[in-house]
């Protein structure tokens, strides 16, 4: 018999599921909240103006396509660091910030987790709960014991923070902090700054291991502001990880964008990991593709291309925040009784609704709105066109 033989059928993605599930319904006036995707008003994914001149620009270059460095280019390198860590970083001119292009922020947190997992193969990592629901496999199949922090409150839909410390307090030395560093996906729930400082506090104290997941930088309140989580904790001299994704940020999910940022103590030992992290990346694909990563070069580096992105990005931005302002409104327009001003609080593409599961399924059965069974709502999916629909809908199942 062969080897393939006892294979078993793996679950199915429940997100992936659910666009299945609502590519199948026949019905006229369906909506799709499940995705993590931000849709413009139209419903369509945007093509920012600031990546398709920077297209048209490397088209009319000719560029070839060579391989590139191990570690990418270092054009978007030298702005992924920036963009984290400010423009005039002591630790990028001090040499102890690096950084590799990678296959999205996913194959950032996996070049990083195998990294890791050679330096310390007894560490554990720990995750919030809930979160992104990726983590959790990908530390998982990279060898990992995955435990998870409390983090979300149902009582106050917001942020569980005696819980998430108390637990941070309890773990060994050198266990893996994976922190979402703004826009928490499944949540929209965020630290305050105060917060932030305390959770530095005790990971410095702890001795842990910080792995910090940005995939939303300018989703929140602004690129700057939005770093300021990690601003921190680079400022508080701890080794500290980094994972970036430009898929939301550039609207280039199918291009792979996104890098791993390390802090290292000084130049040399900044030099030595980048070394071992070469070989990580050599023995899974070799060298990152070409085109996304030269596309958010040039726009991050050339300051008309910047100046035009950071705008667009302001406007979705302020796409979602007009949208939540507008559902909140709508259901209050409509009765509902329950208040939804914490959505307002939320930051990000995500909304927990505090919708129960059966709750979600009668969205979905009766009303063809499409949410996740925990009640994550794509806000970013919200639009004119489909509002109102959702918010008669909400209302209609919680009535
Ligand atoms: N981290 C978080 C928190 C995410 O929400 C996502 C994706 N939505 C990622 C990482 C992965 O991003 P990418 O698609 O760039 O791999």
């Amino acid at each position: 018999t062969s080897l393939f033989a006892a294979v078993e059928l793996a679950p199915r993605d429940p997100i992936l599921g659910l666009t299945e599930q609502y590519n199948a319904d026949t019905r006229s006036k369906k909506v799709n909240l499940g995705v993590g995707i931000y849709y413009d008003n139209e419903g369509k994914i945007p093509l920012l103006k600031a990546v398709r001149k920077a297209e048209l620009a490397r088209v009319e270059a000719a560029a070839t396509r060579g391989y590139l460095p191990i570690e990418g280019i270092p054009g978007y390198n030298q702005a992924v660091q920036k963009l984290l860590l400010g423009d005039d970083s002591a630790l990028i001119r001090e040499g102890r910030v690096l950084t590799a292009q990678t296959l999205g922020g996913t194959g950032a947190l996996k070049i990083g987790a195998d990294f890791l997992k050679r330096l310390a193969p007894q560490a554990k990592v720990a995750i919030s709960d809930p979160s992104w629901e990726n983590h959790r496999a990908l530390f998982e199949y990279a060898g990992y014991e995955v435990i998870s922090y409390p983090y979300y409150d149902a009582a106050t839909n917001g942020l569980n923070f005696d819980g998430m410390i108390g637990a941070l307090e309890s773990y060994p030395a050198g266990t893996v902090v994976v922190l979402h560093a703004c826009c928490h996906n499944p949540t929209g729930v965020d630290l305050s700054p105060g917060q932030w400082q305390r959770v530095v506090e005790v990971v410095k104290a702890r001795d842990l291991v910080p792995f910090l997941d940005i995939a939303y930088q300018g989703f929140g309140d602004g690129i700057e502001a939005d770093a300021a989580a990690v601003r921190l904790f680079a400022a508080s001299g701890l080794m500290v990880l980094i994972s970036s994704s430009f898929s939301k940020s550039f609207s280039l999910y199918g291009e792979r964008v996104g890098a791993l940022t390390m802090i290292a103590a000084d130049k040399d030992e900044s030099l030595r990991v980048m070394s071992q992290l070469k070989r990580v990346i050599r023995t899974n694909y070799s060298n990152p593709p070409t085109h996304g990563g030269s596309v958010v070069a040039q726009i991050l580096n050339t300051p008309a291309l910047r100046a035009e992105w950071e705008e667009e990005l302001a406007g979705m931005r302020e796409r979602i925040r007009a949208m939540r302002a507008a559902l909140v409104a709508k259901l209050k327009e409509r009765g509902v009784r329950r208040n939804f001003d914490f959505v307002l609080k939320q930051r990000g593409m995500f909304s927990y609704s505090g919708l129960t599961a059966q709750q979600v399924d009668r969205l979905r059965e009766e009303h063809g709105i499409y949410a996740v069974s925990t009640g994550r709502i794509c806000v970013a999916a919200l639009n004119d066109g489909n509002i109102d629909a959702v918010a008669d809908g909400i209302a209609a199942v919680l009535s």
